[in-house]
């Protein structure tokens, strides 16, 4: 689809207009495709993205997907971390010391997934694309923001070749150097977590390099000369890698150039320049986390990386961004779609950004941790699944074991999974022991439940976004707390 096909200003064209086609705008584009909003996806450029830079999942993520119905497609593209390895010796050549760096937990009924999936980031966002385009939905190419104001209705976004079009909410997911950012004069307080400058590359071996650089490991050569080096096997595509290297020379100004990508490589592991066939993709970069002072300005909402950036250290980045889309996307639903007050869409921002802050907390910490080929192994922090809105603007009422606010843990029960029950665009009402009500319209689903420990006695208010938004052990307060949400029970407005 090209931008000369959508209606141009004065008319709305959409309710809401996504600006960037990376997993951000991907992903919300899929939330708000599967609650019937009309939404105008928007890329600079003239295809995704083509680099793995973010290339873990984390599990978080991986429920999100499973909610969109996608896990499946995304493991089979996907592999387990594979085992770091040590090369030592004074030409590198050496095998050393293998470590795992991600932790490897069991699954348990409650946590189905629990450990990262490794994936490239543009085939990851290849997924999403298709999955988007299934449901409808597409990403119109070549159409630049360049300009925005927004009135009391609607934003009027302007493009790069001068088109102007105007949608009822616009978010940004147009990445670190965010335009709409700005635009709207939203400043980003963050430090440089590291002055060493950094490389990074989607490099195709020949089959003889990977005799000795093998696919099952990801390996690492901390005592090159210049700075460390790396090169991880990526699923997908046979012999790609993800070659990462450090500069020690904070003046050092890292060659992105196929030559300087084969160069670098020849110096600093064992791979020669022309063992690399092919230089997909190469990037250069410097390490900073930095928090946007706010994530919203009036009818415009900033996500993922125009947030928030991160070191690459944890795998946040990318999971961050797809965790604000999935809070952002049913309230924007509810909204559009259901009349709920626009104040449902405040608790955004209120949920959001502490969340980001506390996650570039860790991300910059486990940079600074690091030292090439001793990275300490990443633990349940970097899950993302302790994290949740305790004590938010969306968390209220109280019973059984778990808090308002919490990750709605899983669970199979003979009434089924409760992360089928509670897959698609709707809230899901759990009884546990206790009369659900009646009569609570399309939107909750309602479901008595056999007893579960890990949910305890009451009544279980799931959010669309998989938390719990409240409970009791009696319905009282519901009401109240689904007004908030847009939706009023059938009859007297009360359950
Ligand atoms: C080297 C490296 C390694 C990383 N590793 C990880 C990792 O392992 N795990 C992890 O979770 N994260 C990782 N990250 C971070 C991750 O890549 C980002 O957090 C993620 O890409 C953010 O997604 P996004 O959709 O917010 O922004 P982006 O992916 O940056 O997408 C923004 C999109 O907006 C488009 N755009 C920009 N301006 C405009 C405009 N004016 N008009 C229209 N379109 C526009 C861009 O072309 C782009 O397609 C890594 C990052 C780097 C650099």
């Amino acid at each position: 689809m090209a931008l000369n096909n959508v209606k141009q200003a004065p008319g709305i064209a959409a309710d809401v207009l996504v600006v960037g086609a990376g997993p951000a705008g991907l992903a919300l584009a899929v939330d708000l495709a599967r609650r019937g909003v009309d939404t105008l996806l928007v890329e600079k450029s003239d295809a995704l993205f083509p680099g793995s830079r973010g290339k873990a999942v984390q599990p978080r993520t991986l429920e999100v997907l499973y909610d969109f119905g996608i896990l499946d497609r995304v493991r089979a593209g996907g592999c387990e971390y594979p085992r770091m390895l040590n090369w030592e010796g004074p030409d590198g050549t050496v095998r050393g010391r293998e470590w795992d760096i991600m932790e490897c937990a069991e699954a348990t009924e409650q946590t189905p997934f629990p450990n990262a999936l490794m994936i490239g980031q543009s085939h990851l966002q290849a997924l999403l694309h298709d999955h988007l385009r299934g449901l409808g939905g597409e990403v119109v190419f070549e159409a630049e923001l360049t300009g925005l104001d927004q009135d009391a209705d609607a934003v009027t976004a302007r493009f790069a070749d001068g088109r102007e079009v105007r949608a009822r909410y616009l978010v940004a997911a147009d990445g670190g150097r965010s335009t709409v950012r700005r635009l709207l004069g939203i400043s980003m307080r963050g430090e440089r977590v590291d002055p060493k400058p950094m490389l990074v590359a989607d490099v195709i071996l020949t089959p003889d390099a990977v005799r000795t650089v093998d696919e099952d490991h990801w390996h690492m050569w901390p005592g090159a000369s210049g700075g460390g080096a790396s090169l991880c096997p990526l699923p997908g595509v046979p012999r790609l890698f993800q070659l990462y290297a450090q500069y020690e020379d904070v003046d050092a100004v890292p060659d992105a150039t196929p030559e300087g990508v084969r160069k670098l490589a020849a110096t600093r592991t064992p791979v020669t320049a022309d063992q690399i066939a092919e230089v997909v993709w190469a990037s250069e970069f410097r390490p900073w986390a930095a928090l946007a002072e706010r994530f919203r300005e009036g009818r415009v909402f900033l996500v993922g990386d125009s947030a928030h950036v991160h070191s690459p250290a944890g795998a946040q980045g990318l999971n961050t961004s797809v965790q604000d889309v999935y809070n952002l996307g049913w309230k924007l639903g509810q909204v559009l779609r259901h009349g709920a007050p626009a104040e449902l869409l405040d608790t955004y921002e209120q949920e959001r950004q502490p969340v980001a802050a506390d996650v570039l907390g860790i991300s910059t910490r486990l940079h600074r941790e690091a030292r090439f080929g001793r990275q300490p192994q990443r633990g349940d922090e970097v899950k993302q699944l302790g994290i949740g809105y305790r004590g938010g603007p969306l968390a209220s009422g109280g019973a059984g074991a778990l808090e308002p606010g919490d990750r709605a843990p899983d669970g199979v029960l003979p009434q089924g999974r409760l992360f089928d029950l509670f897959q698609g665009p709707h809230f899901t009402l759990l009884a546990f022991g206790v009369e659900p009500p009646t009569a609570l319209g399309d939107q909750i689903h309602v479901h008595e439940m056999s007893p579960y420990d890990t949910y305890g006695r009451g009544l279980f208010l799931i959010r669309p976004d998989g938390y719990l938004g409240w409970a009791g052990e009696t319905a009282e307060g519901l009401a109240e707390y689904l007004a908030k949400t847009g939706i009023t029970p059938r009859g007297s407005g009360r359950p």
